[in-house]
């Protein structure tokens, strides 16, 4: 099979694209984030383009390794009939950007357009509250070659918008997805608005569209609608051209400039896209490629990390990073940023940790405490009376006591059974209140019972 996407995600400005009207609509009534412009109304003339919406959409076809368009930008009116679009025709520009990769995938275009309103057949209504917030769209080349591959790539390109700090996440995605199959016909699927959803979507159509050619019924060139609830793809219409969009250039909208100086100082300014940064990662810290993955994850993440490879070495850093952090954040249900917690908070823990001031144990169980919580490892060990790993001759001492205690569970060993050292760790643990080190003491323990 060979899919291409083209994703629709809402770009972060304070207001829309062509009027004043908020951007945060999401706690207003249906219909009051609306002006005459955002409604389409006979007569009302747009405002010049968003400039903050120019802007974020050139940094992220930065960010995807495009080519910016050195020419003017215009929008053009795309026209089709649907509720949701009052003026008949949808303002969309032609390419800020193109010939860009990710990850493999070739970008065929990034460019702007806005966003119509919400058609609720089941109400009856049409919200126009979102009416006009600029979207940016991503068309990449049909470069992927099964649902695991787009999703894979859906998941690399929220990434990068995430981090480009100019578009919202996956919340606000809304993505088209080409399918063909080798002797079949392209269908294009809408209506998904999740990663996941989009690999069900071609999963199915993968799927439908095998079973049709191995019956020898044609594959029509159509387009189809993925119902969420069901999994399913159902027709739609039959797949129009771009001629029947009718693409005129907009009279009302002055053409848009995207001058060199603009572009460099965007280009300078943008962040490390997420996909370059975990190479650099492996590269420049020696860590594995699942570790730098998981911790380019986050921009915010990334960053901590390298603060804290100052002073701690990249592997250990990277192995508690990875593990630990990220399971009390995933437990917590936050991210990274969320989670507040600093690089020097993770530095004082792991220097702890290196300096067997305290064993990996208490190590878990400070990690637990440390969201939210802007006290130092260190504090939080001495209250909890978790620090000072016990020396050796403590632990020589509570070895000694419990194979002589454990008479049973000594033989129990010798008979060669494997959870009796469990057993008898756990009683050295017990006596020195956890602070042993439990390979030391398996060990001691070892030792102690050859004699
Ligand atoms: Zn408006």
């Amino acid at each position: 099979m060979k899919c291409g996407l083209e994703i629709h995600v809402q770009l972060e400005t304070d207001s829309k694209l062509f009027c004043t009207c908020h951007t945060n609509y999401k706690d207003a009534p249906t219909n009051t984030n609306i002006c005459p412009v955002c409604l389409n109304q006979p007569g009302a003339k747009p405002y010049p383009p968003n400039k903050a919406a120019l802007d974020g959409a050139i940094k992220i076809a930065l960010m995807l390794g495009c080519e910016i368009s050195p020419e003017v930008t215009y929008f053009q009116r795309k026209h089709y009939d649907y509720p949701d679009l009052s003026s008949g025709y949808q303002r969309t520009s032609i390419p800020i950007g193109d010939k860009g990769e990710l990850n493999g995938v070739r970008i065929y275009d990034v460019h702007i357009e806005e966003d119509p309103g919400q058609y609720k057949p089941d109400l009856g209504i049409v919200d126009f509250n979102r009416s006009g917030i600029p979207l940016i769209e991503i068309v990449t080349e049909p470069d992927m070659k099964s649902p695991d591959e787009a999703r894979k790539f859906l998941r690399e390109l929220i990434r990068v918008l995430e981090y480009s700090g100019s578009a919202r996440g996956e919340g606000t995605m809304r993505a088209d997805v080409n399918i063909s199959i080798e002797g079949g016909k392209r269908a294009e699927i809408k209506n998904i608005n999740s990663i996941k959803g989009a690999y069900k979507a071609l999963q199915f159509e993968m799927v439908r569209q095998k079973n049709l050619l191995k019956r020898g019924i044609e594959i029509k060139q159509e387009t189809r609608a993925f119902l969420e609830s069901q999994m399913i793809t159902v027709p739609m219409r039959l797949k129009e051209q771009a001629e029947d969009y009718r693409y005129i250039p907009d009279p009302d909208l002055p053409p848009m400039l995207a001058e060199k100086d603009r572009i460099e100082a965007i280009r300078e300014k943008m962040p490390e896209p997420s996909h370059i940064k975990t190479d650099r990662f492996v590269q420049e810290y020696g860590i594995n490629k699942d570790n730098a993955k998981v911790l380019t994850s986050e921009l915010e993440l990334a960053d901590a990390f390298e603060e804290v490879v100052k002073t701690i070495y990249p592997e250990f850093a990277a192995l508690w990073m990875r593990d630990e952090l990220k399971r009390v954040i995933y437990y917590n249900k936050m991210n990274f940023k969320e989670s507040e917690i600093t690089p020097a908070q993770i530095v004082d823990l792991l220097q702890l940790l290196q300096n067997n001031k305290i064993t990996a144990k208490a190590g878990k169980r400070i990690m637990e405490k440390l969201p939210k919580n802007h006290e130092m490892p260190s504090m939080i060990a001495e209250k909890l009376g978790l620090t000072g790993v016990v020396n050796e001759d403590v632990v020589l001492d509570a070895v000694k006591k419990v194979v002589n205690k454990n008479p049973e569970a000594v033989s129990d060993y010798y008979e060669g059974k494997k959870n009796a050292m469990n057993f008898l760790i756990g009683q050295v643990m017990r006596i020195t209140r956890g602070k042993a080190d439990p390979g030391k003491t398996h060990k001691l323990l070892e030792t102690e019972l050859k004699k």
